[in-house]
């Protein structure tokens, strides 16, 4: 079955991605509800975070922790929203977005960006989460 997350994961297609280990990577929304919008997605497929083992969900969400950290002192926004859906790719990734105020993690607000510029938020977030590792 084709998966954008496992072709991206795989190098297949171009990708926005600032950091990545063994088992996660972590990338920019090309259609961001905020800017500096990530996605933090386990390597393995797998449609439903609440199917994991303990470990694996565990692990999954302190890294989650440890990112929208880092996320939040990059964007300067007052929190960092977590959202998980699963319904635009079936294949697990927990939504960071950088809000500051309510209701602001609507997924109808998400809109496209140039990719230039994209690629210039890339840059500066791949010097930010290089020492990021769990
Ligand atoms: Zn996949």
């Amino acid at each position: 079955m084709k998966c954008i997350f496992c072709d991206i994961i795989n190098n297949k297609v171009k990708n926005l991605k600032v950091w990545e280990d063994k088992n996660f990577i972590l990338l920019l929304d090309a259609n961001p509800i905020n800017p500096g919008h990530l996605l933090l997605i386990p390597k393995k497929h797998a449609p439903d975070v609440f199917n994991l083992s303990d470990a694996q969900y565990i692990e999954l969400f302190i890294l989650a922790k440890k990112a929208a950290r880092i996320l939040k002192s990059v964007s300067g926004a007052k929190r960092t929203g977590l959202a998980i859906e699963g319904f635009g790719v079936d294949h697990i990734h927990i939504h960071l977005v950088p809000v500051n105020k309510g209701n602001e993690l609507n997924p109808l607000r998400a809109k496209k960006v140039p990719l230039d510029k994209l690629k210039k938020k890339q840059t500066v977030f791949i010097k930010k989460f290089k020492r990021f590792d769990h």
